[in-house]
Order: structure tokens, then C-alpha cells, then sequence
């Protein structure tokens, strides 16, 4: 995976002066400015399902919660935004979901969904794009601004000799390629589809004629057609009348995809991109967006500290303190004395790149944070048991044999040890204001 490399520059026009203020990190401002208590120096990131609603209804801590969040004219007093790995409706239609749940007006631009980090792809919105999932996938994908998409359905009615596994549906007559579907020239994974066989066949006979499905399959070391993801979850969990169940997620898709591919060419299937949590280039997205209503409200302060507060730990907790793991060492390596003790831990001096260095290898601001640290926060409204027996040592309970984690997330316990366990969203909301003697005016 390539991360955050291919960024296209900039999401929303924003003016030279605005730019210079939203990356001001560069400038070193933190820690030079007198702290205005009355506005926010923090943004926050909640999770949806299972810390702000079940299913449609509201948790009631939320909208207590959100009492303290908004002000008497409707406006958030901090930033906000909301974090989901649901990807088959429009970000839109979510805002419009969660305004009605929750009784506060929430904008489209305050909701990130798995593929909303795709606007940044911008080199690939005027290419042939192959989208897989269900749901409005030809609506979503151009919402993202992509121009030019087919969906697995068209490519099928093109070539309805090529999926084969359903009896019923293959065609009763030979036929011949139909229709003049351009060349594919990168495939975006949406989420899971319903006709998995169809999916996986299609996209894989994509990925192994580089897109020209008339042509045959090349299983030789050739790289193959850029692959965008989004959605790692391997289960989603449903609240049934109960339990809790575990049911197929898109990271399931993933891992029959990656592993057909492996059996078939010898080779690993690379992701261009991989998105929604807990995948870094989900917080930098959510980290710009907070730092771009900061500036639209002309509030002063950096903000330099993120809250992310969720209730599962594998997505939640372990994007949230994988992203923070992130912004300390960008920080230490801005810090010649924070250099200095890594490297002497380390053992080397060697070890730490320039920060020039690094930072030139990103195309755009979404690469300068003003944050400075991402903190998790776990509730136990949803899917997270505080009853369930916990182990106090993470190595006990989580073996990298059971890792449900994506293949392109190295296991690490630290990564899913919360910063704090609170028993729902409000709980959590005052103790980050507690933390940041934070009082609105
Ligand atoms: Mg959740």
C-alpha cells in the first residue's frame, strides 16, 4: 500500500492566506500563542454505531452529550466530526440520517464515510474506474468525483459469458462480448457485495487482462491495475433481539480477493490505497476537515489535540492511537531533543529522517497536521464488553493467530489499549473537556 503518497492537491478551494493558517503546524505556532480557553485548541472524531445511535434510535447519553457540544443558535462549539466504516449511502443522506436521530444539524462535510478519503485520489477522477459494492455505487463514486465509472453490472451485460458459477444465470445461447465498454484503468473496492462470485470473478478478470476484459488472462509478474479500498471490517456486528452477531464484512470480501489472486499469479495483491478505519489516511482526512471548520468559524487556536472516541476496539482504538503513533513521530522528529531520545533508545542516530526530508514526500496539506496528538476513547454502549472477562496484559487475549486486523496492519496490542474506558458518550465529552479546561462561552 502506498498510502498517502499519490495525494492530489487540495480538497476544497481553500485561499493561500486560509492554506498557511489550516497548516500552520509548519510555522510552529503551538506553544507559542496564549491559549484561548473560550475556543476550542481540540477537534473530535465519534465513531456512529454504538456511541451515538443502535440501529435509528439514539443513545440517550448522545444527545446529552451533544446538549454541551452545540450552542443555543444550533452552532458545534468545537470541531467535530463523524468517523463511520459504513460506505453504501451517500455522506449526505448519513447527515441527514444523524440530524434526525439526534436533533442537531449536522452538515454533509461533517461526515466521513470509508470512501470518503477517495476525493482526495484526484488523479484517478477522470480515468475508467471499475467500482465494486452495492448500493448506489455509480451515485457514490461521482459524488467523489470520479467521471468516467462502470459498475460490476455493466461489465457482466458486457461480457455475460464471463460469470459462470450461477446456472440459472449464464446465458442459454453462446454470445459474444456486447456493448463498447472502455479499457478499465483502476478498480475502487466499495464495500461487500451481494454476488460475491460475480465480484470476485469479474474483478479479478479485470486485474489479470490490465483491464481490457477481451483480452486473455496474464498471470505473469505484472503489476497489476491500481486497486482502491475501502472498508477493512472482516465482521460487521448486528445487534439482533439477544446478541450480538458477527456477520461477513468487506475485509472477508478482501481476504478471498487477496488470497484468489495469490493462488492463481504467485503474487500478493497491492493496494494503491486502503481507507475507513483504522487505516491513517482516514484520521488525516478527518484531521483536515476538523482543522478546515476551525478556520470557516475563524477560531484562533491550532488545534492541536483530536479526540476519537468509539466503541470498537480493532477499528476505533487501534486507528485512533495508530494515527497518534503517527503524529508523535512526526512530532519528535520536528524536536531536535525528542530526536535525541529516540535515537539514544534506539540505539542509533541514524535511525530518524530529516523532517524536510519526509515532508517532501507529500503532495499536500492534508500532510501538515496541526495536531499534535489523536487520543482514544472507548464506551461501552456498543459493541465493546466491559463484563467480558479482560486480561491485563493485550498479549493474553490477542493473538496474532486470531488477529482480525487487515493483512496490511502489523499486529500490535498497543495499538488497541484505549486511552480511557468510559461508560457512554457524555462521560467521554466531560472528561475531554475536564482535560482541556474547556468552558464555551
Ligand atoms: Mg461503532
Amino acid at each position: 500500500m502506498r498510502g498517502l503518497l499519490p495525494l492530489s492537491r487540495g480538497l476544497c478551494a481553500l485561499s493561500r492566506a486560509a492554506r498557511a493558517r489550516a497548516v500552520g503546524f509548519r510555522g510552529g505556532f503551538y506553544g507559542t500563542q496564549s491559549i484561548n480557553k473560550a475556543q476550542p485548541s481540540f477537534g473530535l472524531l465519534f465513531d456512529i454505531d454504538g456511541v451515538l445511535v443502535r440501529g435509528r434510535l439514539p443513545i440517550p447519553a448522545a444527545k446529552k452529550a451533544f446538549s454541551k457540544l452545540v450552542n443555543s443558535q444550533g452552532q458545534f462549539v468545537v470541531p467535530v466530526v463523524f468517523v463511520t466504516n459504513a460506505g453504501n449511502c451517500l455522506r449526505q443522506t448519513k447527515a441527514a440520517q444523524l440530524s434526525h436521530i439526534l436533533g442537531v444539524q449536522i452538515a454533509p462535510d461533517q461526515v466521513i464515510m470509508s470512501h470518503s478519503p477517495l476525493r482526495m485520489f484526484k488523479k484517478y477522477h477522470n480515468k475508467c474506474v471499475l467500482v465494486s459494492g452495492q448500493g448506489p455505487v455509480l451515485e457514490i463514486a461521482k459524488n467523489l468525483g470520479f467521471n468516467n465509472v462502470i459498475s460490476i453490472d455493466m461489465l457482466r451485460e458486457s461480457f455475460p459469458l464471463l460469470d459462470m458459477v450461477d446456472h440459472n444465470r449464464r446465458p442459454k445461447l453462446p454470445s459474444s462480448p456486447v456493448g463498447n465498454l472502455p479499457k478499465v484503468e483502476a478498480v475502487v473496492l466499495f464495500g461487500e457485495p451481494i454476488r460475491w462470485e460475480t465480484n470476485l470473478q469479474l474483478i479479478i478478470d479485470v486485474l489479470l487482462t490490465g483491464g481490457n476484459l477481451s483480452s486473455v488472462h496474464q498471470t505473469q509478474k505484472t503489476p497489476h491495475l491500481p486497486l482502491l479500498a475501502c472498508n477493512m471490517d472482516l465482521i460487521r456486528w448486528l445487534k439482533c433481539c439477544y446478541c450480538l452477531l458477527s456477520r461477513f464484512g468487506h475485509g472477508t470480501f478482501l481476504v478471498c480477493l487477496e488470497n484468489i489472486y495469490k493462488k492463481i499469479t504467485g503474487e500478493e495483491l497491492k493496494y494503491e490505497a486502503l481507507m475507513g478505519k483504522p487505516s491513517e489516511l482516514t484520521y488525516h482526512f478527518a484531521e483536515y476537515l476538523i482543522r478546515c471548520q476551525a478556520m470557516e468559524r475563524e477560531w484562533k487556536n491550532p488545534i492541536t489535540s483530536l479526540y476519537a472516541i468509539g466503541d470498537n476496539l480493532m477499528t476505533d482504538i487501534y486507528g485512533a492511537n495508530l494515527y497518534n503513533r503517527y503524529l508523535e513521530e512526526r512530532l519528535a522528529r520536528t524536536n531536535p531533543k525528542a530526536v535525541a531520545k529516540i535515537a539514544t533508545a534506539a540505539g542509533s542516530t541514524a535511525a530518524i529522517p530529516e523532517v524536510d526530508e519526509v515532508e517532501n514526500m507529500w503532495e499536500s496539506e492534508f500532510a501538515l497536521p496541526s495536531a499534535t496528538s489523536c487520543k482514544s476513547i472507548l464506551v461501552c454502549t456498543g459493541v465493546y464488553n466491559p463484563k467480558a472477562e479482560v486480561p491485563t496484559d493485550a498479549h493474553q487475549c490477542i493473538k496474532e493467530t486470531v488477529f482480525h486486523g487487515h493483512r496490511d496492519f502489523r499486529f500490535d496490542p498497543a495499538l488497541v489499549e484505549p486511552g480511557h474506558i468510559v461508560k457512554d458518550v457524555f462521560e467521554a465529552v466531560e472528561i475531554i473537556f475536564e482535560q482541556e479546561k474547556f468552558s464555551p462561552q
